[in-house]
């Protein structure tokens, strides 16, 4: 039945698994908006419910790539809380925020246009009282509240990134799978929605962030904090941070504006609240995780820098010192397959199915490794579950079509490929299914 197979390569099963899916940004014109926090009229594209939709659709992706929110109720409603507190206090108290506490080990804070705003275990770990944390989601609802993401879009800036993240990360894949482009993407191609912010939108996040966490009751040396944390990191750690000062530029002035705004106008606020021991003992169940986190952290800094042996030993301390941890699992997995051990691979993306059930990522992944091993039932099984959780990745389409193709069903493989082309893709992949098509009369 060999022939009957897909005519691709492990190789290049891997690449097209790889490949960021370049879901086009919409918008339509709604004109001059007045902006909720200057109060000024400005060019604005993109009306509230067009922020809230693309939120909607785009954020689970991210939230997924980085290993879905950690699995601890306690912490959950902690950050959610503390998030809910601040966002009652801003420009735009409407918007329906939610706050997640993500798995990823690097250290960021980030946030969609209609009020998502995730935070990494990595740079919880960093974060010494509550009113840091208040700090760094103030600065995140600061980006929502001065309407950064739909500015940039307004203006194409954000739809330029997008191409230009795709392109390089296409670029990077080469004709095999590159251990950066699996990482950059979890496989999921999502982080590319993330804007880029600009130095003033940076500077415009802080005010309004610390001026958020003021009025909720929080010290304003909390906002000192958390710009001496970054500072810190970008010389302690700089590879675990490298994708905060993508987006958080400007450390060491941002420290200062931090140190004068407390010496100045918010001088007043100096007996408010740090909230020290709470957040110590919320923080506690990830603390007693440093170590396996750390080792984490060396790990996929191994693996971006093309070296899986050396991440495959910090990986095996991270998981002895945290079997059952999700991201370690999936981060073994990933390594191995970049070590072309697929059996391997398969028994560590299994088990984090197993661990983390509803948690997306894995299903991908095993679903690759499944079709790298020829066993297209058991691939498709994995990609049409991964859909059903995780709509709206055209990749996830095309591996469908692939899969159903290796297990010779042709029908079903024709519409997969169908329904890939209708997304809009474009380049190899989309070359191979609109052959396929041909080949069997279907075009
Ligand atoms: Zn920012």
């Amino acid at each position: 039945m060999e022939s009957n197979a897909p005519d691709v390569s492990r190789r290049t099963i891997l690449h097209w698994a790889v490949l960021a899916a370049t879901t086009p940004v919409w918008w339509t014109l709604s004109g001059c908006a007045t902006n909720p926090v200057t109060g000024e009229s400005e060019l604005m594209l993109v009306s509230r419910d067009q922020e809230i939709s693309l939120d909607r659709q785009k954020s689970p992706h991210q939230l997924s790539a980085d290993y879905g929110e950690i699995q601890n109720q306690e912490l959950q409603r902690y950050i959610a809380s503390v998030g809910q507190e601040l966002a009652g206090r801003t420009h735009r108290p409407d918007m329906p925020y939610r706050f997640f506490p993500v798995n990823a080990v690097y250290a960021n804070a980030y946030a969609f246009p209609g009020g998502t705003i995730a935070v990494t275990r990595g740079i919880l770990l960093e974060l010494d009282n509550e009113a840091e944390l208040a700090a760094l989601l103030g600065h995140e609802l600061g980006h929502v509240n001065a309407r950064h993401t739909a500015a940039r879009m307004s203006t194409g800036v954000l739809l330029q990134g997008l191409l230009g993240g795709a392109g390089a990360v296409a670029a990077s894949a080469g004709g095999g799978a590159s251990a950066e482009a699996l990482m950059q993407l979890g496989g999921l191609g999502a982080g590319a929605l993330l804007a880029k912010y600009s130095r003033d939108d940076e500077r415009q996040a802080d005010a309004l962030g610390m001026q958020y966490m003021v009025q909720t009751g929080y010290a304003p040396r909390g906002m000192v904090g958390l710009m001496d944390v970054l500072r810190g990191m970008s010389s302690r750690k700089p590879s675990v941070i490298d994708q905060m000062f993508s987006s958080h530029p400007m450390s060491e002035e941002r420290y200062r504006t931090a140190v004068s705004r407390v010496q100045n106008e918010y001088q007043t606020g100096r007996q408010l609240a740090l909230n020290r021991e709470r957040y110590k003992d919320h923080l506690a169940p990830i603390r007693a995780m440093q170590e396996a986190i750390e080792a984490m952290q060396e790990g996929e800094k191994a693996l971006g820098a093309e070296n899986p042996d050396q991440a495959e030993r910090s990986l095996r301390r991270a998981l002895q010192a945290a079997p059952r941890d999700y991201t370690a699992l999936v981060m073994m997995g990933k390594c191995r397959l970049l070590q072309d051990a697929p059996k391997d691979a398969e028994r560590y993306f299994t088990h984090a199915r197993e661990v983390y059930p509803q948690e997306p990522q894995a299903a991908h992944f095993l679903g690759i490794t499944l079709l790298g091993q020829k066993e297209y039932d058991g691939a498709y099984e994995q990609f049409r579950w991964y859909e059903e959780r995780l709509p709206g990745n055209p990749n996830t389409i095309f591996l469908q079509g692939l899969a159903l193709e290796g297990a010779q069903r042709q029908q079903q493989a024709a519409e997969a490929y169908a329904r890939f082309l209708q997304s809009g893709a474009s380049g190899e992949q989309a070359q191979y299914a609109r052959q396929r098509l041909q080949t069997w009369g279907y075009l």
